[in-house]
């Protein structure tokens, strides 16, 4: 069977990262995650103070950057991110790390530097990759390319059970507006803005079970691969 490169992309909060561990595990595929290589990136600049401030100091961040060592462990738990050999998972996916790394992703050198590092980690194939501009510039080739939405309301209430749940709430409304806010930021920023690729498939799944999804999805890839 050929081995391929699937391309999820997508909006925020709408279960990308599910939907791509779990056809990567039915693949026997590698996953990457590259919203969390730019959580990552958000975290090492918040602890550096870089984002105290309106206005990002970039030629910190830009000396900053190569000094990152950002990559994947696989441990009991699953797959979790980690920057200079330290296990950020649990760092990374705050609702304040998940808005700062929207701002440094719309910076045009951090999107270069991380843009390389994903396209060398896909070059063998046999990858799962989810984000923003994975279909559109990262595997503009990618043989799979699946776009995946939810309505905000959907994706903002997902959210907030998913805050809730690891016993940090935050009040329903604030969660949505951060939904909406990101949505703006990913889709209006001058680089790289978050679009279905021409030759994506479209998955809404507001309206969808995690069973009905992931079967759907691998269908499309038992098609691709066979
Ligand atoms: O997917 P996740 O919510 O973890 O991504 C965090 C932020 O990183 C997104 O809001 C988006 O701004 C940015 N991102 C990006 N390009 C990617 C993946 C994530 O700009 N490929």
């Amino acid at each position: 069977m050929k081995k391929i490169v699937v391309a999820i992309d997508g909006h925020s909060s709408c279960g990308k990262s599910t939907m791509a561990k779990s056809l990567a595990s039915y693949a026997g595929y590698k996953y990457v995650d590259t919203g969390a290589m730019y959580r990552a990136v958000a975290l090492a600049a918040t602890k550096a103070g870089l984002l105290d401030t309106q206005e990002i100091d970039l030629q910190k961040l830009e000396n900053l950057l190569p000094t990152l060592n950002i990559d994947f462990t696989v441990t009991p738990q699953g797959q979790h991110t980690t920057l200079n050999a330290e296990d950020v998972e649990s760092q990374i996916r705050t609702l304040q790390i998940g808005s700062a790394a929207s701002r440094v992703s719309a910076i045009p050198f951090v999107r270069e530097q991380l843009v390389s590092l994903q396209q060398a980690m896909g070059r063998a194939k046999g990858i799962v990759m989810d984000g923003r501009d994975i279909g559109t510039v990262v595997f503009p080739d990618a043989e799979l390319k699946v776009f995946v939405t939810a309505t905000p309301e959907v994706r903002a209430q997902r959210r907030y059970d998913e805050l809730q749940a690891k016993g940090t709430p935050m009040p329903y409304d604030d969660v949505l507006r951060d939904v909406l806010d990101r949505d703006y930021r990913d889709t209006h920023r001058d680089v790289s803005p978050l679009r279905q690729a021409s030759d994506a498939l479209l998955l809404d799944n507001s309206n969808l079970t995690r069973e009905q999804q992931s079967s759907l999805l691998q269908s499309w890839f038992d098609a691709k691969v066979k």
